[in-house]
């Protein structure tokens, strides 16, 4: 649906043209309301309030001007006076020009009026077409069949045509927005529990914008944290990112774009997006997280409308699920495994240290990395390497002694903080637990995929260690020997 491109008469008329994903876009950018005061003081003068009965007097008075002024015009072309210049010349040229004048008026009847007429008449019909979707809901009726009119002319009559049609496009369109928004805040409202809300939420942005890959970050207990998060390599990277900060600071979307065959800044999304969004969520004036969401294409302006609304949406259900929730088992947690998170396993791993020391009793930590998963994420795609990550973690907790802990450490890296296991009883557990992931099946259709992991293993005091960094440490020291020596196996800290 295209406007003609050409020069417009009234100048005053706002002319539209669809964009390619139908939204209007106006071509020139002055104000509504200065455009419909220009629209207004452009009209022609007026003398009556029918614009035909305007045009059959202004047609009736061109004739008798030209009937008066046909005799004197013949004089000054040589015409003798005394022929032409009688009131029986002067009466017939009158009748004549009023004759003419009469006769554009009625052809102007025959031929614009039934146009005219046709075009509202279409018009009607499809307001009582719109009027029934409106109130029932159902557009299915308003198809480009009944809703539209035909565009059959290259003149003002096919522009209105167009511009009626583009004005029920419009209408339609934002009819199903009304719809998505609807539908998205039935979903916010119903769920109350942090998780599945979050979860529930990240879908809608990403159904809504077709993006491809997408997280929930917000300040939980005072530190941001990863709420939900879908396709994004190593999402925990993101509460440190730029963007995410400058998007809570300025509390204002930053969409950054990605120039064709620039990598993406390592560890985000693992395709190649060409936009990534970065949309504060915004309530009493404070930024309390922020949607990101990665797409292989730009954001269009629907996209971009559609999940702010959403966000203002969704920023209500996340105070409520904050407030209603179990904060500090959410902020916890690593999202994708449910494992613990890094920051918390390390303030654990301090409580237990000092424990250790102030009791005289080991501590043992083992750190153990999926051998060449990149590989797997590679051959299989990354949603089943999450599922993967995911089986290992269960796997290993399942493991793992009541007290024990189990911290997704980095990516694809997990520590485990073993109060009370000696070197030897570390050494035991990684053996287990190499051989328990070495067994691990993971299917994917018809595909059985299968890992092993490297293991680093210590336990304070025996392995020196001033703190619990240093212990830490040691057993990364361990796991990069492991790696080295050909994988699958465990090494001890010395
Ligand atoms: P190595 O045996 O030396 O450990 O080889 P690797 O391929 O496992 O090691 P590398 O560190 O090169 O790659 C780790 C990969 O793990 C890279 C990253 O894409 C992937 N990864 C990290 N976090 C996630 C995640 O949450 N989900 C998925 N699917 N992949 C992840
Ligand atoms: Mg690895
Ligand atoms: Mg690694």
């Amino acid at each position: 649906m295209m406007q003609p491109d050409s020069a417009n008469a009234n100048e005053g008329i706002r002319e539209y043209r669809a964009d390619p994903q139908g939204a209007p876009r106006r071509r020139n950018s002055v104000p509504d309301s200065q455009q419909t005061r220009g629209y207004r003081q452009r009209l022609p003068v007026r003398l009556t309030r029918s614009v035909f009965d305007d045009l059959s007097i202004w047609m009736i008075g061109v004739g008798v001007l030209i009937g008066v002024a046909f005799p004197p015009m013949l004089v000054a072309f040589g015409v003798p006076r005394e022929i032409v210049l009688t009131p029986f010349f002067f009466a017939v040229c009158l009748v004549a020009g009023i004759a003419v004048g009469g006769i554009n008026i009625r052809l102007m009847r025959v031929v614009v009026m039934p146009r005219l007429r046709a075009l509202v008449d279409g018009m009607r019909l499809i307001q009582t077409v719109v009027e029934n979707a409106t109130y029932t809901g159902d557009w299915t009726d308003c198809d480009s069949e009944t809703c539209q009119l035909p565009v059959d002319s290259d003149d003002i009559i096919g522009e209105s045509a167009s511009a009626f049609n583009h004005l029920i496009g419009v209408l339609q369109h934002s009819h199903e927005v009304e719809d998505r928004v609807a539908d998205f805040s039935k979903t916010m409202t119903s769920q109350l529990e942090l998780g599945p809300l979050c979860n529930g939420a990240l879908s809608g942005f990403i159904a809504a914008t077709s993006a491809t890959a997408g997280a929930i970050i917000a300040d939980v207990g005072g530190e941001l944290s990863v709420l939900a998060s879908f396709g994004i390599v190593e999402a925990e990277g993101l509460c440190e990112n730029d963007q995410v900060r400058l998007a809570l600071r300025t509390q204002e979307p930053v969409y950054v774009e990605l120039p064709d065959g620039l990598s993406v800044n390592a560890g985000l999304v693992q395709f190649q997006p060409r936009e990534v969004a970065f949309m504060p969520l915004i309530i009493h004036s404070a930024a309390i997280g922020v949607v990101v969401l990665a797409k292989s294409t730009a954001f269009e302006r629907d996209s971009r409308s559609l999940s702010q609304i959403f966000g203002r949406t969704f920023v209500m259900a996340l105070s409520n699920a904050m407030k209603h929730g179990d904060l500090q088992r959410i902020a916890a947690l690593d999202p994708l495994t449910n494992c613990y998170n890094r920051r918390f396993g390390l303030t654990r791993l301090r409580e237990e240290y000092t424990r250790a020391q102030r009791s005289d009793s080991p501590l043992g930590v083992v750190i153990f990395d999926i051998d060449h998963f990149k590989a797997v994420n590679d051959t299989h795609g990354h949603l089943i390497g999450d599922r993967v990550l995911t089986s290992v973690a269960r796997e290993a907790k399942n493991l793992l002694r009541e007290g024990d802990v189990l911290v997704r450490y980095g990516g694809e890296e997990f520590l485990c903080i073993l109060p009370s296991a000696t070197v030897e009883g570390a050494a035991e557990i990684c053996e287990r637990l190499r051989g328990a992931i070495e067994a691990l099946e993971v299917r994917d259709r018809d595909q059985v995929i299968s890992c092993t992991i490297s293991l680093g293993y210590g336990s304070f005091p025996t392995t020196p260690a001033d703190d619990e960094t240093a212990l830490i440490r040691a057993a990364d020291e361990a796991l990069y020997r492991a790696k080295n020596d050909g994988r699958n196996r465990s090494a001890e800290a010395r």
